[in-house]
């Protein structure tokens, strides 16, 4: 057995535990890393990248679809996916953004750097594969997340893919079942219909994309529903393997009957961090554990209880996205470096992107938060947005909620052309508390998509105060508006 001490332990070497490493090092502090997969971290990998490279595959292809719609005569027998050369793009970008990780990774010192998996032994003590034996003053669990497969999926074999396996396919399937209708589900499924796989959606839950504004999710529905099969808030599924795939049948919450043949199902129902093989309740009495097996820990310190012991990125269950792991992952370095001396983490504005068709956002207080308060709703819609028709994807809603108190921005839920970007300065605005008055003082360039933002602020400051309203000097609408 080797035996090694340490200042801290960073188990998992993803973006949170890398990030945790560099707050470690700047601290001064003695570091060991321990990774029992591969490096190259989810994101790039398995996650952001890889799905977005092939969401812009799909974009081409949908862009290409609608060229008749300008007048550009492209017949649709002349619009061929090549989906070997799409996925060989996939994997090639792909392999290249992994690479840059791999080698910054690679470059820290050999001897720092365990392959194995790691678990408790004692409250900082860490068993690698029992063949080496940590000791630290302080532990940063970045274990990372794994995609959950449904029961119901279970038995399904060589035909079921995850986001682990999905962009290792050489050739596009021809048709795909899409078990989960949140942001990742949605982005892959509609990215494969654009590339002209036949697809379906299937979720036990009436729930799409996440929105909590009954208003926006409705219109989103109503958008999704008319362009693909959803099978929302299914009964009596029944799942049978057959030649080359399998059949799948059920009722859909309306009482819709669904069935059809897919060559292959993709499971994007949800994720389950990895945490079971850290035998956490080895850390001893002073980690409290929640009732998912999970450590209890303050999300503005990242610190589990009152122990060492810091989690950061998708380990933690909080649903995080990358700059929040990131910010975790940094957040629990530092404080694991300087235990027991720790500080209060900067939480940003929350914000999430789906990069769906169209794209989803919600940020700052979600409806169902911001509504425990007084509040006024602005909204606009992107039917009758100037730049959303010049474009010809004039879809999309945007809901956003102000403080009646502050009249400052508290939140907003949206979809529409553009939003992953129109987003950004919603968010922005919550985080620097900017007063609406002010806020209407600022330029929006016509013709935009975000001017359809601007009408929906516009609409919340015309339901406040006089002192809160938008000057007279923004009220003149842009032609087209
Ligand atoms: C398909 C998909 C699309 C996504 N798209 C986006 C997006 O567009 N934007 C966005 O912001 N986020 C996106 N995400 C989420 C984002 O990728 C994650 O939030 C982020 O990568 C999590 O980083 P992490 O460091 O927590 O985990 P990881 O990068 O997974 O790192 C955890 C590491 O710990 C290792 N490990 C686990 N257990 C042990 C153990 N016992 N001992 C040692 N090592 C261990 C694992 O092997 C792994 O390398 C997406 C995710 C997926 C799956």
């Amino acid at each position: 057995m080797i035996e090694v001490s340490t200042d801290v332990a960073i188990v998992g070497a993803g973006t949170a535990g890398l990030n945790a490493r560099r707050e470690v090092q700047r601290a001064g502090k003695r570091w060991v890393l321990i990774e029992s997969g591969v490096y190259g971290t989810t994101c790039a990998r398995v996650g952001c990248m890889p799905s977005k490279l092939l969401i812009a595959a799909a974009e081409v292809a949908r862009t290409a679809s609608s060229a008749g719609e300008f007048g550009i005569g492209i017949a649709p027998e002349a619009i061929r996916v090549d989906g070997a050369a799409v996925m060989a793009r996939v994997q090639r970008e792909r392999d290249r953004f992994v690479g840059l990780v791999r080698k910054d990774v690679e470059a820290l010192p050999a001897e720092l750097r365990f392959h194995g998996a790691a678990r408790f032994v004692g409250p900082t003590e860490l068993s690698i594969d029992d063949r080496v034996r940590v000791r630290a003053q302080a532990v940063v669990i970045a274990t990372g997340s794994r995609p959950t497969v449904p029961e119901v999926l279970r038995g399904l074999g060589e035909l079921l893919l995850t986001t682990d396996t999905l962009f290792e396919l050489r050739e596009l399937p021809r048709s795909l079942a899409v078990f989960g209708t949140g942001a990742i589900g949605l982005e892959l499924g509609q990215a494969m219909q654009a590339l002209g796989v036949r697809v379906a959606f299937f979720n036990p839950l009436d729930e799409l994309a996440g929105f909590s504004d009954p208003e926006v999710a409705r219109r989103f529905r109503a958008y999704v529903t008319e362009r693909y099969e959803l099978a929302l808030g299914y009964k009596e599924l029944k799942i049978e393997r057959t030649g080359a795939g399998c059949s799948i049948r059920c009722r859909d919450s309306a009482g819709q009957h669904h069935e059809g043949q897919f060559e292959r199902v993709l499971s994007a129902a949800g994720r389950t961090p990895n945490l079971e093989a850290l035998q956490l309740k080895a850390a001893g009495p002073g980690l409290e554990l929640d009732e998912r097996g999970g450590p209890r820990f303050d999300p503005e310190t990242m610190q589990c209880g009152t122990t060492p012991l810091f989690i950061a990125g998708d380990a933690s269950s909080r649903g995080t996205v990358l700059h929040e792991a990131v910010d975790e992952g940094a957040a629990a370095g530092a404080n694991a470096a300087r235990f027991p001396a720790i500080d209060r983490i900067h939480r940003r504005v929350p914000l999430r992107i789906g990069f769906t068709d169209p794209r989803v956002a919600v940020l700052g207080q979600r409806y169902a938060e911001a509504k425990q308060r007084a509040i006024v709703i602005g909204e606009s819609s992107y039917e009758d947005q100037g730049r959303a028709r010049v474009i010809a994807q004039a879809h999309g809603h945007v809901r956003v909620y102000v403080d009646r108190a502050s009249g400052a921005l508290v939140g907003a839920e949206l979809f529409g052309p553009g939003v992953e970007h129109s987003a950004h300065l919603l968010a922005w605005a919550v985080g620097t508390r900017t007063p609406m008055a002010e806020l209407l003082r600022l330029p929006v360039y016509h013709p935009t998509l975000e001017e359809g933002i601007r009408t929906a602020l516009r609409d919340a400051a015309r339901q406040l105060s006089d002192a809160e309203r938008c000057p007279a000097a923004d009220r003149g609408s842009s032609p087209g508006l």
